[in-house]
């Protein structure tokens, strides 16, 4: 039987001390203390869940802390932002320059790093363990997702770590993720050949985003109003090709917005000029694909738009969980069409052809199609995907109040409506002989008279006109969510896409069967409606022009030290700041988000900030 996992006191002080937190959140101070105990762990929290204080907080109470991460372009955020709270923290990797190389191993060898992050092939290389001055208490692999097959970026070299490990043998182990499925988890503790490990599962949920989804219609006109709901905050687009890439950026700029494309044609220099420039807040949004993402360690991203459905669940709970890891409000809207799907399996099949390839993305599509169509909670589908209770153990029962359904913006049609609905939808499709594409489809529903309808005699159809004040926006709408209810199929081989209907759709047609339809019913009002997690509700409103210099400090004071802006305060702190308008240095170290370290260093500046008003 392991020992009974005890939390001892001075890590709540160090937290206190030097994060400025009043508590831990959930899983934290287990894994601290079962890290701080000598036993392995395995922590799985979602992104902004605070994976880096699990063995941080161990590391401000003397443990000496390895840190094993893949994402080299992270590692000197996370030693600057260690250094803010106070942390004797360094790096180790194949990017350091010489001079910074030789000043690390220096500090090594005479102890004076309570905190060495070091990438994979660093550590393998095999050379940091005769550099310590003494062995680790705790070595922490990061983003441990990747020595799994399973997960979604596997590394090679990562299979190789536990022969690196056990050069340490009394060192306590900690795996840390933000994947949540069960085969990469045990996978993980087979791998990194964890001791009996602590599983530590946090519930996935992030209650800081609101989720929406809405069938795409104006493309850019919606994605502008998402913009417009975060003035001037970090956004991410995401589209699925490089062209549309390239097209929404220009637009959006046409349109006033600070924006700039990404994708993987472009040279390396004039990404790791959006890269930077995102993270240290001179660009606003980029529109990019799915190779922006790995190492954006931006806490401040206020907004992610999908511009196409992405191509998973997965995917999207991990694009999307970019948005708000500082815990303030974010959003995150999806939106989508019939034809993304045929698009990603194009994509797919320029890769990779295999049959078992082909069937695991079928899958990963009807998941996400049931997740675009499901006129229910937004969060708690993506709760559910991942097998966990909702609601979340301790919230509350309920509408969540920070998806596009439970605020009432997209509603269910009553069930007697959306079959006589689909009805007349699948029903036309056969009197049109499965010969026709959407639009043309949608002109004889709605009984429009065009020249195309009066060749093909459609306008004789008993169908014409039966849905004629159905706008057309929700009849595609509707069309796509029977697609993707496999009451419909298109076929994609087709000149044109034709629709056609399924066994099931025939079924339906006489009244065999189940559907449902969603519509819209108001357009989204506000960004969020959900607070920073566990604040109360107490806090005075933010004075806007108070966050505006502080946010204008705060990117003076990155800019002259040379690093990103969430670094040196969080978004959620910076706000906390402007509501309480601190007049003394004691009222300052009351705000969430300041220690003892960022007093000292910063109090003195940002009292002056707050005094300028
Ligand atoms: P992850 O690595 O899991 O995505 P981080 O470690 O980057 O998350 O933490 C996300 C944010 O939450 C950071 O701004 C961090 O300072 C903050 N945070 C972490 N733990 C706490 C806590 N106990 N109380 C308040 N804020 C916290
Ligand atoms: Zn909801």
């Amino acid at each position: 039987m392991p020992a009974p996992l005890h939390l001892p006191a001075e890590a709540l002080e160090a937290l206190r001390h030097g994060w400025g937190y009043d508590g831990f959140r959930p899983m934290q101070a287990e894994a601290v203390a079962a890290a701080m105990g000598g036993r392995d762990a395995l922590v799985i929290l979602p992104t902004g869940g605070g994976k880096s204080l699990c063995y941080q907080v161990p590391a401000a109470c003397g443990k000496l802390v390895v840190v094993v991460s893949p994402l080299i372009a992270l590692m000197d955020d996370q030693v600057a932002g260690a250094r803010e709270a106070g942390l004797k923290a360094g790096a180790l990797h194949s990017n350091l320059d010489e001079r910074e190389r030789s000043r690390v191993r220096t500090a090594l060898a005479a102890g004076e790093l309570d905190l060495i992050y070091v990438s994979p092939e660093r550590l393998l290389v095999g050379d940091l363990a005769g550099r310590l001055a003494r062995a680790p208490d705790i070595v922490a692999v990061d983003e441990a997702h990747c020595v799994s097959h399973w997960g979604h970026d596997f590394r090679p070299e990562y299979r190789r770590l536990t022969e690196a490990l056990d050069q340490w043998p009394t060192a306590a182990r900690m795996a840390l993720t933000a994947t949540a499925t069960a085969q990469v988890q045990d996978d993980i503790a087979v791998q990194l050949a964890l001791r009996d490990p602590l599983r530590l599962v946090g519930h996935v949920d992030r209650p800081n985003l609101v989720f929406r989804v809405l069938p795409r219609t104006e493309r850019l006109r919606q994605i502008q109003e998402v913009v417009a709901r975060h003035p001037g905050a970090g956004g991410i687009v995401y589209a699925l090709t490089r062209k549309d890439v390239e097209q929404l950026a220009e637009s959006l700029r046409g349109h006033g917005v600070d924006a700039a494309a990404y994708h993987a044609g472009m040279a390396a220099e004039a990404r790791r000029k959006v890269q930077d420039g995102f993270v240290n807040e001179r660009i606003a949004v980029v529109v990019a694909t799915v190779a922006f993402g790995m190492g954006i360690d931006r806490s401040n991203v206020r907004f992610v738009v999908h511009a196409a459905a992405p191509r998973s669940v997965e995917h999207y709970q991990q694009e999307s969980g970019r948005a708000g890891r500082d815990g303030g409000p974010a959003e995150c809207v999806l939106l989508w069409g019939g034809a993304d799907f045929a698009t990603h399996r194009f994509l797919a099949g320029r890769d990779d052809p295999s049959p078992e390839r082909r069937r695991a993305l079928d899958r990963q599509l009807a998941g996400i199609g049931r997740y675009c169509v499901a006129p229910l909670c937004r969060h708690r589908l993506l709760v559910e995907h991942f097998d966990q209770p909702w609601p979340a153990p301790g919230a509350a029962e309920g509408a969540c109040g920070a998806c596009d359904v439970c605020l009432g913006e997209t509603e269910a049609m009553p069930d007697d409506e959306a079959m006589v609905t689909a009805q007349k939808i699948l029903s036309c499709v056969w009197r049109m002989e499965s010969r026709w594409g959407a639009g043309q489809l949608i002109d004889v529903l709605r009984g429009r008279d065009t020249d195309k309808v009066q060749r093909a005699g459609h306008h004789r159809l008993t169908t014409f006109g039966l849905l004629k004040d159905a706008p057309e926006p929700a009849l595609r709408a509707w069309i796509d969510q029977l697609v993707i209810q496999d009451l419909l199929t298109s076929d994609e081989n087709a000149e044109y896409p034709v629709l056609m209907l399924t066994e099931a759709g025939y079924r339906l047609c006489k009244g065999d069967g189940t559907v449902r339809l969603g519509r819209i019913t108001a357009r989204p009002a506000k960004a969020s409606r959900r607070r920073e997690r566990g604040a109360g509700t107490t806090e005075a409103p933010a004075d806007q022009a108070l966050a505006e210099r502080l946010r204008q400090w705060r990117r003076e004071t990155a800019a002259a030290q040379g690093v990103p802006p969430y670094v040196v305060f969080p978004d959620t702190t910076l706000t906390a700041i402007a509501s309480a308008k601190p007049s003394t240095l004691d009222a300052l170290r009351q705000v969430k988000g300041i220690g003892d370290a960022k007093l000292a260093r910063y109090g003195a500046a940002v009292l002056a900030v707050v005094a300028e008003g």
